[in-house]
């Protein structure tokens, strides 16, 4: 930050005011100042004080009850005794002094009727709420004369987020004192003038002084709005240069092979058993074009779980294998990655034998690099990535590695975009000698904006159809706790293995024992198996549960089901060495195994299409995107798929709901919707790793969707004209300290 937002606080406050702020993060006048009130109390109304929970620090507006002092006999000193109230509840306020007349300020001031903001943290004697020594201001009392008490009183009091070291009003009064001084000439905004004018958006001191000091509702409302917007701004010019420092950067062109020539991807689409979907076709003659550039293609394919993604991409790897370079397909887990290379040399055949006796002449091989490999596999991998004679490499991270080299790299796909973040897309694009293009997908259907908040730096587009055929998926929760619908859950596992398909059933734990969701523990080696427990972000409830059902004791149990008699019983999760997963998922596919007990280790594009059933035990405890993803591994092929959420939760509570919400749709956008809205911003943004930045303060992504529209298309028409920003030195400054932020974040994750 630049001008007087820059300065220390300890230069404008003074040491000892400002070393309580710091506490807080922050550190110069402009932290301060961007330092938002989390709400508004409104003096004509007061805070509902049922909702006061033990432990808690808070702040109450209230009415002074009655205050009385008086001596105490158990032991020596005075106690003020207060009681303050919102109308139907009461709160007692307790001080404590030597003397009864240390107590009289206080007794002067909690005068009867008189309204106050109180804060401390909540405890109870003898079954009465109170705070103890509260800090506290009365509204109208603590401000310099009649008249501006008066004016004072009737404004919206901030209330900031605060700790017990610094309350609010502190906070407050700091920030008068920075703030009250300000002229236009000490503000500077990122935001320019003719965007704010067209925008409706007030210029940066007074809407400071709106948001901190507001005259009424209205003005901070309409101050916050100006900062989302600021906030969206600033990102979206960032995110719009990088998209046009990206198209600036040199690649290699892969145009489509004409005809006539040797071409796999002609002799591919010859033996494709199925009819491309109308979005496929229009998808990949995108990608086609873009491949056939000579600056690096930056692609976000989204498409709903089963819509065909896996052949989009491998067309547009064949594209540039025909063009002489290599293609990189990057997945989140060691099955998936296995599972990509076995269904890549199918759809091949002959295609991906190169070389071999009895390959196409003009064929390729598919080589497959994991962090679990032997040496000897390993070496061959390396070895068929740095010659070229893999047209495409197929791993885990582990492609990632230093010691990973290609002979031409052209296209990287990354698949099941949110596992990765943009630091490792980076690593990957800077292996090429020239920038490869790059193709991410996704399952997890993004709002809109969130993409272009997380993702910005792409240009998307989306599969929304799957392949004809499918007979869908029905859902249904089970209560865990109901033996009769228990017993019908694995009735129905055996119908349908009896008509000759497989079932999945999936624990959120791998041993029973250990206290750690599946993932937690140490052998892990991919992300394989990270259950997105909905524990780690709300609590509710969560004591008096049972415990989380593990794949090795629910394996053991299903073995001794009698419904079950007879069935071969496997289990996968991530601390099984590789080989062992591959022979897991290589029988359940086969048959040989038909029931599966897994982790969410299968959760990303398992592609086994007899399997039509899944039971999912701990439902209520997952992310409703993951539950999405997971139960997406059912009903891929002709026959129906059903899947059974097992759940411990009560009913009417907010995880019944969301259990429920996700039997009654499939529509992922919908679910990603509501996942979002349980969430904080910062894990939305967090998940993505991606700006998951102190410059966000007041945007919210799913909310804020038109404004982030309309500050992408301010902020990119900004950038276009002025790629440098030269003319625009705040906006500059704005995003080299949001960088700052991001890169610093980085540091502290790594
Ligand atoms: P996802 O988009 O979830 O990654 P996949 O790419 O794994 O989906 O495709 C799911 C299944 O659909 C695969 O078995 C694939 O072979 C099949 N498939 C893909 N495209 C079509 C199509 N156009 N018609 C029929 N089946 C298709
Ligand atoms: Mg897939």
């Amino acid at each position: 930050m630049t001008g007087r937002e820059g300065e220390a606080l300890t230069k404008v406050l003074g040491a000892r005011s400002a070393a309580p702020l710091e506490k807080l993060g922050l550190v110069t006048a402009g932290d301060l100042l961007r330092h938002y009130p989390r709400r508004y109390g409104d003096p004509g109304t007061l805070t509902d004080m049922d909702r006061l929970a033990l432990g808690e620090h808070v702040t109450v507006m209230a009415r002074v009850a009655h205050a009385t002092v008086r001596t105490m006999r158990s032991r020596a000193g005075a106690m003020l005794q207060a009681v303050v109230t919102d109308g139907r509840h009461e709160l007692a306020l307790t001080f404590f002094a030597k003397r009864a007349g240390a107590l009289r300020p206080h007794e002067d001031k909690l005068r009867p009727g008189r309204v106050g903001l109180f804060t401390g943290v909540v405890s109870e004697y003898r079954g009465t709420r109170q705070l103890t020594h509260p800090d506290y201001v009365l509204v109208g009392v603590d401000a310099d004369d009649a008249e501006s008490a008066m004016f004072e009183a009737s404004r919206p009091i901030p209330i900031y987020p605060a700790s017990s070291a610094v309350p609010s009003w502190r906070i407050q009064r700091a920030v008068r004192t920075v703030l009250d001084p300000l002229t236009e000439a000490d503000v500077e905004d990122p935001v320019p003038a003719d965007v704010r004018e067209r925008a409706g958006l007030s210029g940066r001191l007074d809407a400071l002084r709106a948001i901190h000091v507001p005259d009424d509702q209205r003005a901070w409302q309409r101050a916050r709005h100006r900062f989302r917007f600021e906030e969206a701004f600033v990102l979206q010019a960032a995110l719009a240069q990088r998209r046009a420092h990206a198209a600036e950067q040199e690649a290699t062109a892969r145009p489509l092979r004409g005809s006539g020539g040797a071409s796999l991807l002609a002799d591919f689409d010859a033996g494709l058993p199925f009819t491309l979907t109308e979005g496929q076709r229009s998808v990949g003659e995108d990608l086609a074009a873009e491949l056939a550039q000579a600056r690096p293609m930056q692609r976000l394919l989204q498409g709903e779980v089963g819509s065909g993604k896996t052949v989009v991409a491998l067309r547009a790897m064949l594209q540039v294998v025909d063009a002489g370079g290599q293609a990189a397909l990057l997945a989140p887990t060691e099955v998936l990655a296995a599972q990509h290379a076995r269904t890549l040399r199918a759809l091949l055949g002959p295609l991906a034998e190169g070389g071999l006796l009895g390959g196409a002449a003009h064929g390729t091989r598919v080589a497959l690099l994991t962090g679990s490999l032997g040496a000897a596999a390993r070496k061959e991998a390396l070895l068929q990535a740095a010659s070229g004679e893999a047209g495409i490499v197929v791993g885990t991270h582990a492609l990632l590695g230093d010691q990973v080299q290609f002979a031409d790299l052209g296209l990287v796909v990354v698949d099941e975009q949110h596992r990765f973040g943009v630091e490792q897309r980076d690593a990957l694009r800077a292996k090429g000698r020239v920038a490869p293009h790059v193709l991410v997908m996704t399952a997890t259907p993004i709002p809109r904006t969130v993409a272009m908040t997380v993702f910005g730096d792409l240009e998307t587009s989306s599969l929304t159809e799957v392949p004809a055929g499918r007979a869908g998926i029905t859902s249904h929760v089970v209560p865990a706790g109901n033996l009769r619908w228990m017993e019908r859950t694995w009735a129905r596992v055996r119908e349908e293995v009896d008509k000759g398909h497989r079932a999945y059933v999936v624990c959120p734990r791998i041993h029973p024992d250990a206290d750690l969701p599946a993932g937690g523990g140490a052998a892990s080696k991919d992300f394989d198996d990270v259950p997105d427990l909905l524990e780690l972000v709300d609590a509710e409830g969560a004591d008096d549960r049972p415990p989380l059902r593990a794949v090795l004791e629910v394996a053991d149990m299903l073995r001794e089901t009698p419904a079950l008699a007879g069935l071969d019983v496997g289990v996968l999760h991530g601390q099984m060495a590789a080989a062992d997963k591959e022979s897991a998922m290589a029988a359940f596919a086969a048959g040989e195994l038909q029931v599966l007990v897994s982790t969410t280790v299968i959760e990303v594009g398992v592609d086994v299409p007899e399997a039509t059933v899944m039971v999912v035990f701990d439902a209520d405890r997952f992310g409703l995107s993951q539950l999405h993803q997971l139960r997406g591994r059912v009903g891929r092929g002709a026959a129906a798929g059903l899947c059974l959420l097992v759940s411990t939760a009560q009913p009417g509570t907010p995880a019944a709901t969301r259990v429920e919400a996700l039997a009654e749709t499939t529509d992922g956008f919908r679910l990603a919707t509501l996942d979002l809205e349980l969430r904080s911003e910062g894990d939305v943004l967090g998940a993505a790793q991606s700006g998951k930045s102190s410059s966000l303060r007041l945007l919210r992504v799913v909310q804020d969707a038109d404004l982030i529209a309309d500050a992408r298309r301010e902020a990119s028409a900004v950038v276009d004209a002025d790629l440098e920003l030269g003319d625009h030195p705040v906006l500059r400054a704005a995003i080299a300290a949001q960088l700052d932020d991001e890169q610093e974040e980085f540091l502290e994750r790594a």
